[in-house]
């Protein structure tokens, strides 16, 4: 008898103490998140349209826009984390020093956080459940020093479940949200679940991207349409949503992000780099107009 109440006031004396640990966390959270000034989550409805390349893109423009050494990329997806292949910083740990841990620094100054990091190789599959995802996120978040910055991109995990949603509940006074979608009606359909679930969140939506939006033929210099275009224009206006831009299909994206280039720094005369720096350009507006709605 004795013996199952020693037990229930150990259990009780855990609890309290891994709920204080917690309220300690998401009080340095807070803390480290007041000193970023834009917090913006980019999300899909479903993986592969090119969400973590446009992350990269537009946190590369960002900085190329005039922000240098004030933008960071917090990698959430941390069963599939590719930023640091895609800016070719795999190779590259998570710096602890006796005053704290500190993110990679990437090109143009972009501070980077992924559980890619953190990982002994590229094979290495995470094989964690939804509590302790969510326990690393804090952490990256309440733990690692990312200073002051400007701008903090968060590639998101593809999809409208659980993981991302928790994830954008993480994070204080978030700017918004920036989708992208491919131009497919398939994708279409997805992406309408994405503004939706923003609109839950009553998470503001800066637009919508069409990624993978036509292809020109580099032999013949026709345009192809391969999932077709204009679908991302259509559901935006279908939905009442802004439309941020078309990034054309293009080899050289492809065999930058596989070789760790940034695209936007290795092709900037590229349509497709255009468009990048035109979507900073409306987020910047955006941001500025929701500024002066404030004040
Ligand atoms: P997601 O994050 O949505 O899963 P990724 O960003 O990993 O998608 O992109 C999937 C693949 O498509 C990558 O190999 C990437 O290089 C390629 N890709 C993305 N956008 C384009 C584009 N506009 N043109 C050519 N390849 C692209």
């Amino acid at each position: 008898m004795r013996k199952k109440s020693n037990q229930t006031t150990k259990t009780s004396t855990n609890q309290v103490k891994s709920r204080e640990t917690l309220q300690l966390q998401m009080k340095k959270l807070r803390e480290n998140m007041k000193k970023i000034d834009h917090k913006v989550a980019v999300i899909s409805g479903k993986g592969g349209v090119g969400k973590s390349t446009v992350t990269v893109n537009l946190a590369m423009a960002f900085a190329l826009h005039g922000y240098a050494n004030s933008v960071g990329i917090l990698d959430a997806d941390i069963t599939g984390p590719c930023i640091p292949k895609m800016l070719a910083l795999k190779d590259r740990q998570i710096q602890s020093t006796s005053e704290g841990l500190y993110p990679v620094v990437g090109p143009l100054g972009i501070r980077v956080v992924s559980m890619g990091f953190l990982l002994p190789s590229d094979e290495t599959p995470v094989i964690w459940r939804g509590p302790l995802k969510m326990s690393a996120i804090r952490q990256f978040l309440s733990d690692i020093a990312w200073g002051e910055l400007k701008f903090l991109l968060i590639d998101l995990p593809p999809g409208t479940g659980d993981e991302p949603l928790s994830i954008m509940q993480l994070i204080p006074e978030m700017d918004g949200v920036v989708i992208v979608t491919i131009p497919s009606e398939v994708s279409q359909v997805v992406v309408k679940k994405a503004v939706t679930f923003s609109r839950k969140l009553k998470m503001p939506i800066f637009g919508i991207i069409e990624n993978m939006s036509g292809f020109i033929c580099p032999e013949c210099g026709k345009k192809i349409n391969i999932f077709k275009t204009g679908g991302g224009e259509k559901i935006a206006q279908e939905l009442n949503t802004p439309f941020l831009g078309k990034i054309p299909i293009d080899p050289e994206i492809c065999s930058d992000s596989d070789s760790g280039k940034p695209f936007i720094m290795n092709h900037p005369d590229s349509p497709s780099s255009k468009a990048f720096m035109e979507i900073v350009q409306k987020i910047e507006t955006s941001l500025k107009k929701k500024a002066e709605v404030k004040r």
